[in-house]
């Protein structure tokens, strides 16, 4: 008996993978990389428990569901019904290619309003092309038994019926299991992020299509929509600038630097006409030393080689209604 389990580091899917092995079934984790979330947590969960993890990534067909999924979004841009139902469907895959006997995940029956109620779990079992297959441990016995459940090869008696948003009944599994190193149950999703949901809607509405690197660029420095088709992106910090510097396309992208005073990196994605390089120089001196006022010169490279502008440094505040 071979399970493959669905982590994302949490306490719940940990303790899931725990109650199916007590019963002496293998089991295996998969954990999905995007530019919203990463496998940190579940890669350090796999190494506490010694339970075997493949990381897969999954950005691009991810990014097609986001651009419009069939269930909308949470409170941010999060969509996590076809979210879940995806990584399922993907999980689905990875069970029959490599004969695992079902699919299992650390869901809890209404732990989260939009994804762990009974029709949710209901849609995206539909969804994922493995209906029947889908076991959740810490919640089972409160759910329709599943095939693996129904032909005996998993003991339903030693399964679980925890409901609801209490930790407590994991806390108690957690001490019994001598699990003591797992991380808090929220975060870990930019998507459900205010700030991030902004910039990721920003990109959705007007850049098409839009890859993994345009998702990543969203993390990093300070964001102005000057157009429909035209953003700048400033870096705040020198982190900012080291990231923003490994995103760069030398083909497509023009990047902006202060020439005689340090200043931050600011890039124009896919670069744009003049007026756009104009403000992206406005924009990288308002945010350096230089004064108000002060005449300064700032690199612009791009596509077309080198140019010099000099510009004359104006307050920051004068983009503020383009920042998103
Ligand atoms: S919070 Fe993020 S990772 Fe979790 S289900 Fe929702 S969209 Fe997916």
């Amino acid at each position: 008996m071979r399970a493959l389990g669905l982590t994302s580091g949490g306490l719940d899917s940990i303790l899931s993978a725990l109650v199916l092995k007590e019963q002496g079934i293998e089991v295996a984790w998969v954990n999905f990389e995007t530019p919203f979330f990463s496998s940190d947590r579940a890669r350090r969960a796999a190494s506490v428990t010694g339970i075997p993890l493949t990381v897969k990534n999954i950005s691009s067909v991810y990014i097609k569901m986001l651009k419009n999924p069939r269930c909308g979004y949470g409170t941010n841009m999060n969509p996590c019904l076809d979210c879940h139902a995806l990584m399922l469907e993907i999980a689905g895959s990875m069970m029959r290619e490599n004969d695992f006997d079902f699919v299992f995940t650390g869901e809890v029956l209404g732990q989260r309003a939009m994804s762990q109620t009974r029709p949710s779990l209901r849609y995206v079992e539909k969804r994922s092309g493995i209906a029947g297959y889908i076991l959740r441990p810490l919640s089972a016995k409160l759910l329709p038994a599943t095939i693996p459940e129904v032909q005996g090869l998993v003991d339903r008696d030693r399964l679980l019926d925890i409901s609801g948003r209490s930790r407590k009944r994991q806390m108690e599994l957690a001490e019994r299991f001598h699990i003591e190193d797992y991380p808090s149950p929220a975060g870990g999703c930019l998507l459900t992020d205010p700030a991030f949901s902004r910039r990721v809607k920003d990109l959705l509405d007007h850049h098409d299509p839009c890859e993994e690197r345009d998702f990543e660029m969203l993390k990093y420095g300070r964001l102005f929509r000057l157009n429909e088709t035209h953003k700048v992106v400033v870096g705040r910090t020198r982190e900012d600038n080291r990231h923003l510097s490994k995103l760069i396309n030398p083909k497509k992208d023009t990047y902006l630097r202060m020439m005689d005073m340090p200043g931050p990196l600011v890039l124009i994605p896919s670069g744009g006409p003049k007026k756009v390089v104009h403000d992206a120089a406005l924009l990288c001196a308002a945010h350096s030393r230089a004064k108000e006022g002060e005449a300064v010169r700032v690199s612009v490279n791009g596509p077309r080689g080198l140019q010099i502008l000099t510009v004359s440094v104006c307050p920051r505040e004068k983009y503020q209604d383009y920042l998103v």
